[in-house]
């Protein structure tokens, strides 16, 4: 990605391939222009990420993504109303349209993951919760009726992800996106069946107990992924997130399980294939 400003050097290549499998390569950060989708996807596989899961989550990035998987063999696509962007759509009366627009785009064959869903109490009023919950919920259905893997956004809210999932009842395929609970968290996750998808985060100095959660999780339920642009991992923390930085994340989550790297990424490849099927 040289050339490319904000942009880390790439880490080493890793000993066999793994999924990014969240990452919105529609966003770019600080109005820097993003690199296009060949440069990144190049600069992915050369260290070992030659597959990657594009996630659009909101009317533009849904229709992006679509377009991107049509063209590019290396992507998976998600479509999904990301949970603040429900309210807005709220507000403006837009629900039926939009999710009559995702339930359409969510049928392309290689849209395989419904998401991002799920719920941000970050900074979110009353009204903006039910609306949360009623989208997270429709997702939740939808995810079911077409067979397609959920994908979880779930900030500050751990609570009730997990209560309306056990309420829905949980599609066969259910993925944590950028999983951040704690040890009992991660247990109760695994003992349902969900993956936890770990990013950035778990390399960040002050992520104890994240990485106390990981290393409970067993290598069958794990997966990896940026969130680029977003969650880039030490020690760029703060710099441009692409799918390339990957690596470092998988050699910091190896440290963490104390398990080898080409066994990490052995386990990581095998539950993404099973998950989202072959590509
Ligand atoms: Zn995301």
């Amino acid at each position: 990605m040289s050339g490319h400003v904000g942009y880390p050097p790439a880490p080493d290549p890793l000993p066999i391939p793994v999924v990014d499998n969240h990452a919105h390569l529609d966003m770019s950060r600080d109005g820097l222009e993003a690199p296009d989708l060949q440069e990144l996807i190049a600069a992915a596989t050369a260290v070992g990420v030659p597959r990657m899961i594009q996630i659009g989550c909101d009317l533009p990035g849904a229709r992006f993504t679509v377009d991107a998987i049509d063209r590019y063999a290396a992507l998976l696509g998600g479509v999904a109303i990301h949970p603040n962007e429900a309210p807005k759509l709220q507000d403006v009366g837009e629900v039926e349209s939009a999710r009559a627009e995702i339930e359409l785009l969510a049928s392309h064959p290689r849209v395989r993951v419904i998401g991002e869903t799920g719920l941000d109490y970050f900074r979110i009023g009353p009204e903006g919760v039910v609306a949360q919950q009623d989208s997270f919920r429709w997702h939740i259905d939808l995810a079911k009726r077409t067979g397609k893997v959920l994908q979880i956004h779930d900030r500050d809210a751990h609570e009730d992800v997990l209560r309306i999932l056990a309420e829905e009842g949980a599609p066969d395929h259910t993925v944590l996106h950028c999983f951040s609970g704690d040890i009992d968290m991660a247990r109760e996750c695994v003992e349902r069946g969900y993956l936890l998808s770990f990013a950035g985060t778990v390399t960040f100095k002050n992520a104890k107990d994240l990485r106390n959660a990981l290393a409970v999780t067993p290598l069958d339920s794990l997966l990896v992924e940026t969130d680029a642009p977003f969650l880039t991992p030490a020690p760029h923390r703060g710099a441009t997130n692409a799918p390339y930085l990957v690596p470092l994340t998988v050699r910091a989550m190896a440290d963490v399980l104390n398990v080898d790297v080409p066994s990490l990424c052995t386990a990581i490849a095998a539950n993404s294939e099973r998950v989202y099927g072959p590509w």
